[in-house]
Parts: C-alpha cells; structure tokens; sequence
C-alpha cells in the first residue's frame, strides 16, 4: 500500500478495518431522496401559498405577490418602495413669520406647531418634496396697475431661498437638496428626502427672465405663473370668488418666460392661474407642466379648483402633466366635510395627486399633516387602486413629467436655444435704442 492509498484508506476505515463511511452509491442515493422531498415540500408550500393566498397573513402575501387585505399594510409597503413626493410644502414661509429666519431657533427634529417636522415626514413616508419659496403678492395699489413701481418681493424671494437652503443644510441626514430627477432618486435610495424648490407666482420674478435665470441658478425647479393676483406674465383664479381677467391669459412676456423656463428645465406650474392662463400654457409649453397643489372642481366647485374643460386639454392635446391635489379644506369639500374619502374624491376625479401642507391654518380630518399620507393610500387602496396606480401616484407621476421637461431642455440646448433677453415692455429703466438713447 503507497502513502497516498494508506492515508486514504485510514480516513475510511476505523481502526479496526471497519468501514466509517457509506458507500459511494449508497451516499448518493440518500442525497437524491432529500433532495426530491425538499424540491416536493416547496412546491407544496406554494400551491398552497397559490389557493390560499387570501388566507394568508398579509407579511407572507406581498411575499408571495397577492393583494394584502389590511388596506393600511398595503399603503405601507407600496410606501415603502414609492415614497410620497409632494408638489409644495409651506415650510419656508412658516420659518419667515413664525422664527423671522432664524435656522437656529428652528427645531425640525421637536414636534414643530403646523403640519411638517422630521419625525412626521417620517412617518408620512415622504421621499422628497418642493419646499415653496413664497412671499406673497404685493399690495396692488402700491405696486401700480401695470407693475412697475419697485416692490421688495425678489429680496424677500431671495430670503426664502436662503432659509430653505439653511434648513435643508442643517439637517444633513435628513435632507438633500435635489436639483433633479437623478438627485430625487439618489436622495431616496440613501434614504434621504430629496429637497426641491420651487417659486410660487410670477410675481416674484420683478417682471424679469433675467431674475427666473439666477432663480434657477439656486436650484429653483418650478415657477407658479401666478399667485392669487394677476402679474406681468398672466392672469390668475384668484381665490373666492374669483378674478376678472387682465390679460385673458398669457401675455406676450409670459409666452417669453415658458420658453425660458422649456430651456432651462423649470418645471411650468399652472396652480393659481385662471383657466385661460392655464390652457394657452398647456398648448404653449413644449415640456409637460405641473399643478403643484390644485383640486377638481367638478368635486368642489372653486376657482382655485381645475375645471374638466382644462383637464381633458390634457388629454386632446396629447400633452403630459400631473395634478397634484390640495388638501387646504376650503379647496376639497364644504365647511366641516373635507376628511380622507373627500380629498380621495379628488384624487380619483384628476387621476393624480400632491399637496400643500404648512400653508394651509385647517387640515381635512384624516389628514392632519405630512405623517397621514398613508391614510389616503390605503383609502384608495381600498378603492381599488392597484399598487402600480398607486406607486404613479406616490411619485412616479412627478417623476416622469420631471424627465420629460428635463429632456425637453436638454434637446432645446442641443439644438441651439439661446436665452431670452425680452423685457417687460412697459420697463422705461433700461433704454431701449442704445447709447444715442443716453
Ligand atoms: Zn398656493
């Protein structure tokens, strides 16, 4: 016997002779039967799993690809993978008149007064949202009929930008400010929420491009046309009971400033604007456009509300949008009656939604603030909505009408587009001839 075969032969046998281990074929055999009852036990399992799916705890169901039953689970975990991103948070101008701007007396990690704070962001399952940078119209009178007398709204606009940069900065584990679709999705995957900005009216560009170019330059992703007051761009809705119409919609500079917003990627936001302005924007705009916080008004009739006649342009003209619906009560039903069943009546007549928290003083019964999302999930989960519907409306929506405006931009680039240098018309600030003007 060689070395080799005596080692062998020693690991097989005891010190006796007597063999320790099976045979060859024998050992095989054995593998095969536990094999074959393992392969029989799982297919077992999940036929059972398959007819009795129904009956199954729902951790184990959305294992095994069913419907959960507890329409809050499925809210959830759809949740889960499709985190909220809503159009406009009121965050900014609560900081500007509740703590003067002061990042340092702000506490987003306590229980802050209105509807917005760390722990209920968390909770709502947010992912990301636009932090509204507004400041309010100017008082018509002073501003003057035609908008020229100076105002202070672009330095005041200029401070909420700085408060959300400041808050979104102190909060490093928290926030990420996003500049983009790519940026929401990274922030999301590293479990952040994704920060956006967005200037809510026109009125705050000081009736120039030039100013929407440095607006963007911060990080500013959509520009409201409007607020509740008419500006130099288009007319608005107003609020109650509505506004008469300035310009019948868009004027020529308002026209000037959706292409400077189609180059840049600033999303075009239609909420606040009248239905003229709403529709000449729709046809006008080569990107696809946003209402950051607007409800039906087929569901409550309001001006600030979207009208069908404007939705189904949407569709006539073959053009991509998303509503984002608005859960300030006076937008989503009569005194007393807006509750979850009552913003989901929205949410199912537009087909899409979002909200407007911080800058509402009510809240819907349900709905108290940004950790309720998942109450109107599962409402409209028990509604039938599927869990693809619902993930579109989460975020996928915004997302995609985000790519298709950043694509719109990137394509006008390549092709050449040059920025728009129109003024204001009725400027006489800056001449106009030339230095034989001076
Ligand atoms: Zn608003």
């Amino acid at each position: 016997m060689s070395e080799e075969t005596a080692l062998l032969s020693s690991r097989d046998h005891d010190e006796y002779g007597t063999r320790t281990k099976p045979d060859a074929p024998f050992n095989t055999r054995v593998r095969s039967i536990v094999w074959g009852v393992l392969t029989l036990l799982t297919t077992a399992v999940l036929v059972v799993m398959l007819f009795f799916l129904d009956d199954l705890p729902d951790s184990l169901k959305s294992w095994a690809g069913g419907e959960p039953s507890d329409p809050m689970f499925a809210a959830l975990s759809i949740l889960d993978k499709s985190p909220i991103i809503d159009g406009h948070i009121d965050l900014p101008i609560l900081a500007r008149y509740r703590y003067a701007n002061n990042v340092s007396s702000i506490d987003l990690n306590s229980g802050m007064p209105a509807q917005v704070d760390i722990e209920r962001l968390r909770k709502g399952k947010v992912g990301g949202f636009f932090w509204s940078v507004y400041v309010s119209c100017a008082d018509p009178d002073a501003e003057g009929e035609e908008f020229l007398n100076a105002t202070w709204r672009v330095r005041d606009t200029l401070e909420q930008i700085d408060v959300s940069k400041l808050l979104i900065e102190k909060y490093p584990d928290t926030f990420q400010l996003a500049l983009g679709t790519t940026d929401i999705k990274s922030a999301i995957s590293h479990g952040k929420i994704a920060s956006l900005l967005g200037v809510e009216g026109a009125h705050q560009l000081g009736n120039s491009i030039a100013v929407l170019r440095q607006y963007y330059a911060l990080g500013v992703r959509y520009v409201t046309l409007t607020h509740s007051c008419h500006n130099a761009f288009a007319d608005s809705c107003g609020i109650a009971p509505g506004k008469e119409p300035l310009h019948n919609g868009l004027t020529p500079l308002g026209l000037s400033l959706i292409d400077e917003m189609n180059r840049l990627g600033v999303l075009v936001d239609l909420s606040h604007t009248s239905d003229a302005t709403a529709i000449q924007a729709l046809k006008y705009s080569k990107a696809p456009v946003i209402w950051s916080h607007s409800s039906a008004r087929t569901v409550h009739d309001v001006p600030r509300n979207v009208p069908d006649e404007v939705l189904k342009q949407i569709t006539d003209l073959g053009k991509d949008a998303v509503v984002m619906v608005n859960f300030a009560p006076y937008f989503v039903a009569p005194d007393g009656l807006a509750n979850v069943s009552a913003v989901a009546n929205h949410v199912e007549h537009i087909g899409k939604i979002y909200c407007d928290f911080d800058g509402i003083g009510e809240v819907p019964t349900g709905l108290e603030d940004v950790s309720k999302y998942p109450a109107l999930i599962a409402e409209l989960y028990s509604r039938g909505w599927t869990k693809y519907e619902l993930a579109g409306l989460t975020g996928g929506n915004l997302l995609r009408v985000f790519e298709g405006a950043e694509k719109v931009s990137k394509n006008l680039k390549a092709a050449g587009a040059q920025p728009v240098y129109d003024l204001y018309d009725k400027r006489t600030d800056i001449p106009r001839g030339g230095w034989n003007e001076l």
